[in-house]
């Protein structure tokens, strides 16, 4: 048995959105941008497909995204494309938040050392955004701030909608942007009539292929272009659309909106059947995904006194996928940056787990899960160097 519980690290591509992708690698090649009629067939599709994708973010107005290759390239569109055009010797303070993925905490560390000067907002004991921090830090000079719509690594949903709200009431030229990825396709998403700017998502996230991303950004904003050359992309992304995984994208937005209500009904259910089952069977078991607002396929459960890494290769034997953190980041063997911004503790920090879901997900690989997750802590708890501190957890 194969159970595949790493879905925010990437989804496994939906068989409907590959059908819909065959054709345009096979008969419909043609250059969008050409004159003819068979562009013209490829270029109606892509147009299909930021409609589709428009309405998973609820954009009306779909002109207004842009298809990128990926989500780390439209956060360093945004990010950067907004510091060169609005940053100046007086102006150039940027905020974001210590829980950010690296496509956004590397970009701003980058433009720190260029000599901006950057906040990093903190997160309290259950994950969720200081608020009131955020709103303190905004002045006359901040250009940018940057809050992440739901965190990769325990699910942890910022209200952003409301934040940008209040952010422009103190300094109303502060470009706002999201970096949505696991949002999309896992709660509802409305921009229209919101005071976010810019928002990055990516396929595979929610069941389209790698490699293929998208950037909504506001009405008549300005911003740098990162990649430059054709006029493709409305001038604002140049280089020939890809356009098979465009349509992937629009397919995938297309069934992502549809299953929303599936997400949070169904989806949620095996995902609190394995959270509370792990909490009830495994006695050192403790959740790091506290916040009462979270997307309803992620848990985060710290171990304590075990080292998650073996825990994974335990599972990998069993065929059960999982992660310890952003897949972005492993292969370090620093503790997580989210786990550690909410101070969880170090007895659970090294032996944290993240378990996340998708639409594919099934009851009895969750049962088989909660039968042998906790017979492989039980044999590395036997092997800790900590067996006073688990005795007294009743281990
Ligand atoms: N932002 C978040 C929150 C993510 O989880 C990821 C991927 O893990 C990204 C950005 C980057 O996405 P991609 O690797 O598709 O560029």
């Amino acid at each position: 048995m194969e159970i595949y519980l790493d879905n925010n690290a990437t989804t496994k591509v939906d068989k409907k959105v590959l059908d819909k992708m065959i054709p345009y690698l096979e008969e419909l090649y043609a250059n969008p941008s050409s004159m003819y009629n068979p562009a013209r067939k490829t270029a109606k599709a892509i147009e299909q497909a930021r409609n589709q994708v428009g309405e998973l973010l609820g954009v009306s107005d779909s002109s207004s995204i842009i298809f990128t290759s990926c989500a780390t390239e439209s956060a360093n569109t945004a990010i950067k494309g907004i510091v060169s055009h609005y940053g100046t010797r007086e102006n150039n303070h940027i905020i974001t938040t210590q829980v950010e993925h690296p496509c956004v905490l590397s970009v701003y560390e980058d433009l720190e050392r260029k000599g901006y000067s950057a906040s990093y907002i903190g997160v309290n004991e259950c994950g969720d955004l200081n608020i009131e921090s955020l709103l303190n830090k905004v002045n006359e000079k901040t250009i940018l701030v940057s809050v992440m719509h739901a965190n990769n690594e325990t699910g942890t949903i910022y209200p952003v909608k409301e934040i940008a709200a209040e952010v422009k009431k103190i300094n109303k030229n502060v470009k706002f942007f999201v970096d949505g990825v696991q949002a999309a396709g896992k709660i509802p998403i409305e921009l229209d009539n919101s005071d976010i700017d810019f928002y990055s998502i990516s396929g595979h996230k929610f069941h389209a292929p790698k490699g293929i991303g998208a950037l909504y950004v506001k009405k008549g904003t300005l911003f740098d272009p990162f990649i430059l050359g054709g006029h493709q992309e409305n001038s604002l992304r140049a280089g020939t659309q890809n356009t098979a995984f465009i349509v992937g994208l629009g397919e995938a937005a297309k069934l992502a909106k549809n299953a929303l209500e599936f997400e949070n009904k169904e989806v949620r259910r095996l995902r609190d059947k394995l959270e509370s089952g792990l909490l009830e069977k495994i006695k050192n078991a403790k959740l790091n995904s506290k916040s009462s607002s979270r997307v309803p396929n992620t848990t985060n459960i710290g171990f304590e006194y075990i080292e998650g890494e073996l825990i994974l290769l335990y599972l990998n034997d069993l065929g059960i996928y999982a992660s310890s953190g952003s897949a972005c980041t492993s292969g370090s063997l620093d503790p997580s940056h989210v786990l550690r911004a909410q101070k969880v503790p170090f007895t659970s920090l090294h032996g944290s787990i993240r378990f996340s879901l998708s639409k594919f997900t099934k009851e009895d690989e969750i049962d088989y899960a909660l039968i042998e997750i906790p017979k492989v802590i039980e044999k590395l708890a036997r092997i800790s160097p900590f067996q006073k501190e688990l005795k007294e957890l009743g281990m």
